[in-house]
């Protein structure tokens, strides 16, 4: 029993994925995100800031979390603050999906859609919320903070603290390899450095998205980005303060074409229902296990739950928009009628 929703975050599964692993020859794992409360990998990181803020007595009841995100942090740091008895106001960008947009409006959010634009411009959903927070601080008698996912390294420690440590347990310290995507990094660089500290012969991998700068970054200096993808919550074009200090030992570049025939079969075939980012992970995990060679144990994230793309990732007119490949069952009508 779990006296609030806050202690059912994190101690998520490791589910063996069946397919890559028969493919490659390795064991590949992915833990189960998707399971937490707010149904991402998110919820570890709202939870650590939350935790943090209120060590450093910068919340009092009531009052409120201001956060910039593409959707999952903000219901993350929602669960959390509605659980603690504070308010959240969440920043985020027209483009996201509606299926999260909904989700934030619901568990109470007060919810700012703002135009997508680059984060060198000031009206990023990024500075924006750094703003707001600023200015509801002088205002609100109970304070306010910025969660600013991005360059507070409690999201960091959390992986460092929870992620980490419970896939060396659930791996008896078994684990060869660890790959993920990044959007903060808090995930890639905080599991990176826990698993490290237990081990030196762990290989981390990073998956970027096409649109991303860090395989640019790690495998030539550059910050450098091209091309798109339809995944949200990843692609970075910038070394965030969780990024600081870390280095993959490989880089992938992942286009969606090779991510999203992964995510489309694991719904078919596994009954895993997944987002788009969990793609670029799995097909990076498979990258890495070819790497490797066969008989090693890689891990990856499975980072949250499909419905959440209901209406772009599992909607044919969505990809054929976007000249992205469509399984055949996806346009299928029913075969049974009553
Ligand atoms: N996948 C999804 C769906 C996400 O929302 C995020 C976080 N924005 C990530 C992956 C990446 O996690 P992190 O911020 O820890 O790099």
């Amino acid at each position: 029993m779990h006296p609030s929703v806050i202690e059912a975050i994190g101690n998520t599964p490791l589910i063996r994925l069946r397919r890559a692993s028969e493919e490659t020859g390795c064991e590949i794992l992915g833990k189960a995100e998707f399971m937490n409360p707010g149904q991402s990998v998110k919820d570890r990181a709202g939870l650590f800031i939350i935790d943090d803020a209120e060590r450093k007595g910068l919340l009092r009841p009531g009052g409120v979390v201001v956060e910039g995100t593409a959707g999952n942090t903000g219901i993350g740091l929602t669960v959390v603050a509605k659980a603690r008895g504070y308010r959240t106001v969440i920043v985020i960008p027209d483009t996201q999906s509606q299926e999260k947009k909904d989700a934030l409006r619901l568990l109470g959010a007060e919810l700012i859609e703002v135009p997508a634009v680059p984060y060198k411009n000031p009206n990023n959903y990024v500075k924006v919320s750094g703003r707001l927070a600023e200015q509801l601080a002088k205002t609100d008698s109970n304070g306010a903070i910025w969660a600013n996912q991005f360059d507070n390294i409690a999201n960091r420690d959390g992986h460092i603290r929870t992620t980490a440590q419970e896939i060396w347990t659930q791996t008896n310290g078994k684990v060869d390899g660890f790959v993920s995507a990044v959007g903060t990094g808090g995930t890639l660089a905080g599991v990176a450095a826990g698993l490290r500290e237990k081990s030196r012969n762990v290989k981390v991998a990073l998956a970027d998205p096409l649109g991303a700068a860090l395989y640019s970054y790690y495998t030539n200096g550059e910050l450098k980005a091209e091309g798109s993808s339809i995944t949200e919550g990843i692609g970075q074009g910038r070394i965030t303060a969780n990024l600081e200090g870390f280095t993959p030992d490989f880089s992938y570049l992942i286009p969606d074409e090779e991510a999203l025939p992964i995510i489309f079969d694991l719904v078919q075939e596994e009954g895993l229902c997944l987002g788009g980012s969990t793609g670029i992970n799995i097909a990076g995990a498979i990258r890495l296990a070819r790497e490797l060679g066969p008989g090693h144990t890689i891990v990856t994230v499975l980072c949250d739950y499909g419905t959440r793309y209901q209406s772009k990732l599992f909607n044919p007119e969505f990809l054929r928009t976007k000249n992205l490949p469509i399984p055949e069952w996806m346009d299928r009508q029913p075969e049974i009628s009553v």
